[in-house]
């Protein structure tokens, strides 16, 4: 069969055999902060930022007990708020943010969290890939977050060239059906934890091997990386002996 020679219908032919690849693969992909409903999630995923699901998944449970709704979390001292979610980078930052978001919940929004993207991406600490997990996973609205692991994913299976979140996301939202915006998200974040990590893409392994433009490539990469690190400490440390002498 022959390759289309416009990028972008390449891409979207490339598009539809990972989405059936990826629904064979990761069938409940869904995400994998624990929450109990809208407002929590939001909580959780501004907890998210820079840190793993896991570790925002220890400390959720106890906050969201003494914590629960909106109004509580408004009234809430904010010293309290930090022990409790000490364990996670940015604490401060994101204790700010979530009191905030609560506040302005119970402010301006009559204590339901808002369902439009324009109303969540003005609240404290919300941007718009926290606007779309919440759109998509709280509303079931077409929506799709961009996370590391999708702007690391689009580009190693063809689907971007872009490193920009917002272009990774037009991209993607361009050859996937809306329906599956949220899905696709979720499966390429499980696809990334499990199997294409960043620093040990498992290619051999991988069940997208014979669909990625990148299978082998990026372990060859991190291992000519690798290399060229080694080389360079061996040459710094020739250096500095040739400096101090025997
Ligand atoms: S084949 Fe390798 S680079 Fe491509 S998605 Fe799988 S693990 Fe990642």
């Amino acid at each position: 069969m022959s390759r289309p020679e416009d990028p972008r219908k390449r891409a979207k032919l490339n598009a539809g055999r990972i989405l059936k690849r990826l629904e064979r693969l990761y069938p409940e992909a869904d995400c994998e902060l624990s929450h109990g409903d809208a407002f929590q999630l939001l909580v959780a995923t501004i907890l998210s930022a820079q840190t793993t699901d896991k570790a925002v998944n220890k400390v959720t449970p106890a906050l969201f007990r003494r914590y629960p709704t909106p109004q509580r979390l408004a009234a809430a001292d904010p010293q309290d708020v930090e022990a409790m979610i000490s364990k996670i980078g940015l604490y401060r930052n994101k204790t700010k943010s979530i009191i905030g978001a609560a506040q302005a919940i119970v402010e301006r929004f009559g204590g339901q969290v808002p369902e439009h993207r324009r109303d969540l991406e003005s609240l404290p600490g919300v941007g718009r890939k926290t606007a779309n997990v919440v759109l998509s996973t709280a509303f079931r609205e077409p929506a799709l977050a961009v996370d590391t692991h999708v702007q690391r994913l689009a580009r190693l299976l063809g689907l971007s060239v872009e490193r920009d979140p917002l272009k990774i996301e037009h991209d993607l939202t361009s050859v996937f059906s809306r329906q599956r915006w949220s899905f696709v998200s979720h499966a390429l974040i499980w696809h990334g934890r499990r199997v294409c990590q960043a620093r040990a893409p498992r290619c051999a392994d991988c069940g997208l091997n014979d669909v990625c433009p990148s299978a082998g490539h990026a372990q060859k990469q991190l291992l000519n990386a690798a290399r060229k690190r080694a080389d360079s400490v061996a040459r710094r440390g020739t250096a500095v002996r040739r400096k101090v002498g025997p």
